[in-house]
C-alpha cells in the first residue's frame, strides 16, 4: 500500500525572518504521492530554503522523470556557452505522452493550416490538448522562478485528489523550462555565497545581494537573452526558439523578477501593445489576468496590472510568442536577491515567498488554459490561418553586393519559422526585375506577424499613447517606452527588401535554414593564378580575410574601387599575392572562403584596367591584430558583451579581455587596438598618458557610445571635438547662470504661458533622447573606415549624444546622420533631436601621431544584429592598425 503523505512543500523555510513568521505553502491542503521525490531527497535541501543550483535543478528534473516516465518527457534543447544543458520538461498523462509524436504532429497540422480541411480542423480541436509553456529565469539573477519551476512539476506530477491538477491532465500538454539562462544563474550563486553571511542577511546594501559586475542578468557574453528572441544570436536562445516551434504552444508564460519593494505583475499588459497584437489576444491576456487576480486575491497576494510591462518589441519572451498566435504573457515578481530581504515597510521578503507567487501564477495559468481548451486552440488557429495579412502581400530580398549577408538575413527568417522561397526565374515588377535567386517572404502565412514585425519598415504605435509621451517629455517626465521603437532587420543588415503589394505568380522553391547558410560544405574549387587572388571586400569576405591572417596567409588590402581583367572591385579588396604566400595559398584559401562564403576572384595580371593599380602606395598590408578589450566596471556590460561577441564569434578575432583597473599592467605595445565599450572611465593623468604614447606610436583606440564622449572631455582630450547639450553648446563648456541663458530676442507674441514656458526651461540640459530609433547616416566612402559600405546606411541610435562635427584639421567625420528630411528611417524620433541630430557626427576618425582614435558616437554592436555598423566596427579593428 502506498503511503499517502500529507507534505507541505515548504516545512523548512527562513522562518526566522519572516515578518508574518507564518509558513507558506504552495498548494495548501494538497495531498502528494510519495512515489514522487521531493526535492530534498533528491538535493538535500527543502523548496525556498536555498538558491537551488542549476546543477540540482537539472538533477531534480532528471529524477522526476525517472519517477515518472509515463508521464513526463525530458527535452535537451541547447547548451550554453559555459556547457551547462538546458533541459524542458512535459508533463502530461500517461495517455498523451504515448502518443506525443502523434500529438506534435497534430499540433504542427494546427499550426500550419493551409491544407487543413475544416472536417480536419474540427476534429484536431477536439482532440488535441492545449499546449502550456512555462519558462523560467531568462535573467539567471531572477531566481525565485526556478525555485517554482520545480515546484510547479512535482505539483503536477505528484498532487493527488487535486481538482485543478486533473482538470490540467485532462486538457492539457505543460512544458516547464526551468531555466533559459544557467550561465547567469550560475553566476548570480556564486557572488551571492561568496558575500553570505552566517545566516541570509535582509540589509539590502548587504553583499550578498548586491552583485558586481556584470551580474547575473546576463549569459555568458553578457546578452539579455530577453531581447534576443528573433535574433537568435545565442545558442540559448536558438534552442528555445527551436523548442517552441516544434510544440507550437498556445501559451507561454515567461517568469521574471523586478525590485524588492515591488509586489507582483501579471498582464493585462502596459502600452504600447505590439502593433499587430489582435483584440482577440488582448481579450485573452484579460481573462488570463483576472483568473490569476481571483487566485492571488484568494490567497491574500499583492499584485499589480498595465504599469510598467509593455509588449512592444517582438524580441521578449512575451511578444515572440503573441507574434506566432500564442497568448505570451510576462509574470514579474518582486526578488528577494537572494535568500531575505528587508524592504522600506520592514517587512522581510524572502526567496521561498517568490517561489510561492510564480508556483500560484503558473498553476493558476495552466488551469485556465485547461479550462478554456477548446477556445483556445479554436482562436489560435484562426489566427495561423489569417496572420499578416494587410496591403503588403510579400517581401522580396534580391541577393545584394554582399551575398553572404542577404543569406545571413533570410537564415534568421527561417529560424523564426517563416516560410521563405527562392524565386526560379526572374521576378517583374513596375519598378523594374529582380533576379531569379531572389528571396519572397509571402506575409499570408502562419508567421506572417512576426514576418510584418522584423520586415515593416515601421512599427506604429498608437497615437493617444503618443501624445501622452510628447506631454511628458515637455514635462521633462521620461518617455514611457519601455524598449527601443525600431529594429528592422533589412534596414540594420544594408539588405534591400522591396514590398510588393499584388499576389505574385513567379516560380519557386522552398528554403530551409541549411540551404541558407552562407558556407559552402566542403571546398570550393579555386583556379590556379599567377598573381594571386582578391576578395571584394564586405561583410562576408572580412571574417574569410580575419582566419585566413590568423592561420598565417599574407593579404594587403585596397579601399578604392578597381577593375582587372573586367572585373570590377567597386569597394575595394583584400589581396593576396602569391609571391607573399606559400604553395599553400590556394588550397588554404579556397578552405576558408568555403566555410565563410565569400567570394574569390583569380588575379592573373595586377593590370588595373580602370582605378587605382595594386602596386599603389594606397595598397597596405595586414596584420592579424592584437585586439585587447576593456573589460569589467565601468564599461557597460552589454556593451563590452556585444563586443567580444562580434569579434570572437561572429567574426573569429580573438581578442583579450583586461578589467579595466588592470590595463595599466598590460604591455600596451603587444597590442595593435584598444576597445573601449560604452563607459565613462576615471584614467588618472599617468594610465590617460599611456594610452595617448600608445596611440601616437600607432595604436588603434577605438571608443565606442559612452566612451566616445567620455574621450569628447577637454580634461581627457582624446578626441578634438565636444558633445552637445540641448542648446547646441558644448557639454564641457562652464555652466552659466540660469538668468543669463534665457533670453529672447524675438518680438513676443505669445502671452504669458509662453512667457512661463520659457522661463521653467531647464539650463545645461542634455539633448532630447532618442528613444532606440533606426537613422540614417552617410558615409565617406573614400574613407578607409568605410571601405565595403555603401554611401548611406542605417545604425541604431539610443540615448542623447550629440557629437559635433570634427573640424578637418583634426580629423574626419566618416559617418554623419542624414538631413532631417531623411534622417529617420525607422521607429521614433522626439522633435528636438529631429531638429538638433541631422549632420551631427557618427563615425569619427581622429589621426594621433602614427596611431588613430575611431570614436562610435552608437554602439555598433547593438545587440549583436546590427550587422552594418558591427561591420564599420571589424573595419575599424582590421583595417586600422594596417593604415
Ligand atoms: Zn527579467
Amino acid at each position: 500500500m502506498t503511503a499517502r503523505l500529507l507534505f507541505a512543500l515548504s516545512l523548512l523555510t527562513v522562518q526566522h525572518l519572516s515578518a508574518s513568521a507564518q509558513r507558506l505553502e504552495f498548494a495548501p491542503g494538497a495531498q502528494y504521492d510519495a512515489r514522487i521525490p521531493s526535492l530534498k531527497s533528491v538535493t538535500g535541501h527543502d523548496f525556498g530554503s536555498r538558491v537551488t543550483t542549476p546543477e540540482e535543478i537539472i538533477r531534480y528534473l532528471k529524477a522526476l522523470n525517472e519517477a515518472a516516465p509515463d508521464r513526463t518527457r525530458l527535452i535537451k534543447y541547447a547548451e550554453s556557452w559555459e556547457g551547462r544543458e538546458l533541459y524542458a520538461i512535459v508533463i502530461a498523462d500517461a495517455d498523451r505522452v504515448r502518443r506525443l509524436d502523434e500529438i506534435k504532429a497534430g499540433l504542427r497540422r494546427l499550426s500550419h493550416p493551409a491544407s487543413l480541411s475544416q472536417a480536419d480542423a474540427e476534429r484536431l480541436i477536439k482532440e488535441l490538448p492545449v499546449v502550456v509553456a512555462l519558462i523560467h529565469g531568462v535573467h539567471g539573477n531572477e531566481i525565485s522562478s526556478g525555485e517554482a519551476a520545480m515546484a510547479e512539476a512535482y505539483h503536477l506530477l505528484a498532487a493527488q485528489n487535486d481538482a485543478t491538477v486533473d482538470l490540467i491532465k485532462r486538457q492539457s500538454v505543460v512544458i516547464i523550462d526551468p531555466m533559459q539562462n544557467p550561465d547567469g544563474r550560475a553566476r548570480f550563486i556564486f557572488q551571492n555565497l561568496l558575500g553570505q553571511a552566517s545566516t541570509p542577511d535582509p540589509e539590502p546594501a548587504a553583499a550578498e545581494h548586491d552583485e558586481p559586475w556584470p551580474g547575473g542578468r546576463s549569459n555568458h557574453y553578457l546578452f539579455d537573452l530577453n531581447r534576443d528572441w528573433f535574433a537568435q544570436t545565442q545558442p540559448e536562445s536558438q534552442g528555445r526558439v527551436k523548442l517552441l516551434l516544434e510544440w507550437a504552444p498556445h501559451v507561454v508564460a515567461d517568469l521574471h523578477e523586478m525590485g524588492g519593494e515591488s509586489t507582483y505583475y501579471f498582464p493585462p499588459t502596459a502600452e504600447p501593445p505590439n502593433p499587430h497584437m489582435t483584440k482577440i489576444q488582448a481579450g485573452w491576456l484579460e481573462a488570463f489576468g483576472r483568473a490569476n487576480a481571483a487566485r492571488f486575491d484568494e490567497r491574500g497576494f499583492a499584485y499589480f496590472n498595465r504599469e510598467v510591462f509593455d509588449a512592444f518589441y517582438p524580441g521578449y519572451g512575451v511578444s515572440w510568442p503573441i507574434a506566432q498566435g500564442a497568448i505570451g504573457m510576462t509574470f514579474e515578481m518582486a526578488s528577494a536577491r537572494g535568500l531575505a530581504y528587508r524592504r522600506q515597510d520592514e517587512a522581510t521578503l524572502t526567496y521561498l515567498d517568490g517561489a510561492v507567487r510564480h508556483f500560484t501564477s503558473a498553476i493558476t495559468t495552466a488551469a485556465t488554459a485547461s479550462r478554456n481548451r477548446e477556445k483556445m486552440l479554436r482562436d489560435y488557429l484562426e489566427f495561423r490561418r489569417n496572420a499578416g495579412a494587410g496591403m503588403t502581400k510579400a517581401y522580396l530580398l534580391p541577393i545584394g553586393y554582399d551575398a553572404g549577408q542577404t543569406l545571413r538575413l533570410v537564415r534568421t527568417l527561417v529560424n523564426n519559422g517563416v516560410i521563405v522561397r527562392r524565386a526560379e526565374e526572374p521576378i517583374k515588377l513596375d519598378s523594374g526585375t529582380l533576379p531569379a535567386g531572389t528571396f519572397i517572404a509571402p506575409l499570408s502565412q502562419p508567421a506572417g506577424m512576426l514576418l510584418r514585425n522584423l520586415l515593416d519598415p515601421q512599427a506604429p504605435m498608437n497615437a493617444d499613447f503618443l501624445r501622452r509621451q510628447e506631454s511628458r517629455r515637455q514635462k521633462r517626465l521620461p518617455d514611457q517606452i519601455y524598449d527601443i521603437t525600431a529594429w528592422n532587420l533589412p534596414m540594420l543588415y544594408d539588405v534591400e527588401c522591396v514590398g510588393v503589394d499584388r499576389e505574385l505568380n513567379v516560380k519557386s522553391s522552398a528554403v530551409d535554414a541549411a540551404s541558407v547558410t552562407p558556407s559552402v560544405t566542403g571546398e570550393i574549387a579555386l583556379p590556379d593564378a599567377i598573381v594571386g587572388y582578391a576578395l571584394p571586400w564586405n561583410a562576408t569576405s572580412a571574417a574569410a580575410v580575419i582566419e585566413a591572417l590568423q592561420s598565417g596567409l599574407r593579404a594587403r588590402f585596397l579601399n578604392q574601387p578597381f577593375t582587372i581583367a573586367g572585373h570590377r572591385f567597386a569597394k575595394g579588396a583584400a589581396i593576396f599575392r602569391s609571391p607573399d604566400n606559400g604553395a599553400d595559398l590556394k588550397s588554404k584559401l579556397a578552405a576558408i572562403a568555403a566555410r565563410h562564403g565569400a567570394e574569390v576572384v583569380k588575379l592573373d595580371s595586377a593590370f588595373v584596367s580602370e582605378g587605382t593599380s595594386l602596386g599603389s602606395n594606397q595598397v597596405v598590408a595586414l596584420k592579424s591584430p592584437n585586439v585587447l578589450l576593456a573589460w569589467d566596471a565601468p564599461t557597460s556590460s552589454v556593451s563590452a558583451g556585444w563586443a567580444r561577441y562580434v569579434l570572437e564569434r561572429r567574426y573569429g578575432q580573438s581578442v583579450t579581455a583586461v578589467r579595466v583597473n588592470s590595463l595599466n599592467r598590460v604591455d600596451l605595445r603587444r597590442y595593435d587596438v584598444l576597445i573601449l565599450p560604452s563607459g565613462t572611465y576615471a584614467f588618472n593623468a599617468d594610465s590617460l598618458r599611456r594610452i595617448k604614447d600608445w596611440v601616437s606610436a600607432g595604436g588603434t583606440l577605438i571608443a565606442v557610445a559612452e566612451a566616445a564622449r567620455w574621450a569628447a572631455r577637454e580634461t581627457v582630450g582624446l578626441l578634438d571635438t565636444r558633445t552637445e547639450l540641448r542648446d547646441g553648446a558644448p557639454e564641457s563648456e562652464p555652466v552659466a547662470g540660469p538668468s543669463g541663458t534665457i533670453k529672447s530676442d524675438k518680438p513676443e507674441s505669445a502671452g504669458r504661458t509662453s512667457d512661463f514656458t520659457r522661463a521653467i526651461q531647464p539650463v545645461r540640459e542634455q539633448p532630447e533622447l532618442t528613444p532606440g530609433a533606426i537613422l540614417r547616416v552617410r558615409l565617406d566612402e573614400d574613407h578607409w573606415l568605410a571601405s565595403g559600405a555603401d554611401g548611406e546606411i542605417q545604425a541604431l541610435v539610443e540615448g542623447t549624444r550629440v557629437f559635433t562635427p570634427i573640424k578637418l584639421d583634426k580629423g574626419s567625420n566618416v559617418g554623419i546622420y542624414a538631413m532631417k528630411d531623411r534622417i529617420l528611417a525607422s521607429g521614433l524620433m522626439w522633435n528636438a533631436a529631429m531638429e538638433q541630430l541631422p549632420q551631427k557626427a557618427f563615425l569619427i576618425h581622429q589621426p594621433m601621431g602614427q596611431g588613430h582614435i575611431i570614436a562610435f558616437a552608437e554602439d555598433p554592436n547593438y545587440r549583436a544584429y546590427a550587422e552594418m555598423t558591427q561591420f564599420l566596427f571589424i573595419n575599424a579593428v582590421l583595417l586600422g592598425p594596417a593604415y
